[in-house]
């Protein structure tokens, strides 16, 4: 019987798990333990999930959110390890980049326990990002590397990590794209909720502590969009980070040209991305389901980790310094498609991992 503990704490992790936890529910010989670290909490940046994507509910919830990167990941590591040591678990199991990823790793390699990441040999080459170093650290102390492309494991070999612990197994994002797509042709009613035509729109997200916390950026994104908004509208779900960044720092004005919503969950969120004529995002997550979907994407960074969607005429980079420059490379992106490429995989991800892990 093989014992994973999975750590999840944030909404592009429940996600990713849900393919993963389908597929161990499937499979005999192995016990799924769920630790929520809290880090994302409001109903519908977690709650959502569970219940739409069928995850089980977790066996422990630490409750830590709100608190600075430090904190957090100390109160986090304190708290994993507490759950790693009550379940003694065969595999740690941990997802993405965030203060939740590290700190599952990072307890887990203290005491022994071998950790899986999945989503490996991301980078963007850019410390100042706090995912960057998150990535980094978690490659660093995993002893299996679940990668979703060519260039993550080239990125890891570059860093010198051995070959055995690299599993190049497609991403577990398109899996779920495969999976939920069509549910959400089904069940989404969010167009007519909000309005909108097919194909009549512009769907934007904007989460990125680089660009919330620094308010020029800010500015010029929703004064860009804003631009963008004269011709169609742009619907924008809200992060709580950047909902809290907008009122703080008085840019409520500039934000009311934009359809602004609360987080949807993964069905909503999904139909409205197939159906927007460009989405402009700072989403890692985002960016992949935009060409999944067929939707030509801006990408409101100065890098980005998913570089061959750039290279393939799906993605194109836009740094938010600039209000015209976001409209502008809105406007160059509509009706524009990509080359036919196929660098996520087979959609089988979560069925790869899941049989590394049970067979041992
Ligand atoms: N997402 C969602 N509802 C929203 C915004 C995003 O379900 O209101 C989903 C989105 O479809 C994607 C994931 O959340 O699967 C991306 O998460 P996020 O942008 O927070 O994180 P990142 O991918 O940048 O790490």
């Amino acid at each position: 019987m093989t014992r994973i503990l999975t750590v999840i704490g944030a909404r592009p992790q429940f996600i990713k798990a849900a393919v993963l936890s389908r597929r161990f529910a499937g499979m005999d010989g192995h016990e799924e333990i769920l630790v929520h670290t809290g880090q994302h909490f409001d109903a519908n940046m977690s709650d959502v999930f569970f219940t739409e994507l069928g995850i089980g509910a977790p066996a422990v919830n630490l409750g830590i959110a709100g608190a600075s990167h430090g904190a957090a990941t100390g109160r986090m590591l304190e708290g994993l390890e507490r759950a790693m040591i009550d379940a003694a678990p065969d595999w740690v199991l941990v997802y993405g980049d965030t203060n939740s990823t590290i700190a599952g790793a990072l307890a887990a390699a203290k005491l022994l326990i071998p950790v899986a990441h999945v989503e490996a040999g991301l980078r963007s080459f850019n410390r100042a990002m706090p995912e960057e170093v998150n990535r980094v650290l978690t490659d660093h102390c995993s002893d299996l590397l679940f990668t979703p492309t060519a260039t993550a494991s080239a990125n890891l070999r570059n860093e010198g990590l051995p070959e055995a612990r690299i599993c190049e197994v497609g991403d577990v994002m398109y899996d779920v794209a495969l999976q939920f797509g069509k549910v959400a042709d089904r069940q989404s009613e969010v167009l007519s909720r909000l309005g909108l035509e097919r194909g009549g729109y512009v769907l934007s997200t904007v989460h990125r502590q680089e660009n919330t916390d620094h308010p020029d950026r800010l500015r010029a994104i929703l004064d860009g969009l804003g631009q963008v908004a004269a011709d169609r509208p742009v619907v924008l779900p809200l992060h709580p980070r950047t909902r809290g960044r907008i009122e703080a720092q008085g840019l409520g004005p500039l934000a009311d040209r934009l359809t602004l919503i609360d987080p949807v969950g993964y069905l909503d969120m999904v139909a409205l991305e197939k159906n927007a004529a460009v989405i402009a995002t700072d989403s890692g997550g985002i960016q992949k389901e935009a060409f999944f979907h067929g939707v030509p994407c801006v990408t409101l960074r100065d890098e980005t980790e998913w570089t061959e969607l750039v290279e393939a005429g799906w993605n194109r980079l836009c740094p938010p310094l600039d209000a015209a420059a976001i409209a502008g490379a809105v406007a160059g992106a509509l009706g524009t498609r990509g080359a036919p490429v196929t660098p996520y995989g087979a959609g089988n991800a979560a069925e790869l991992i899941a049989d590394r892990l049970v067979a041992g």
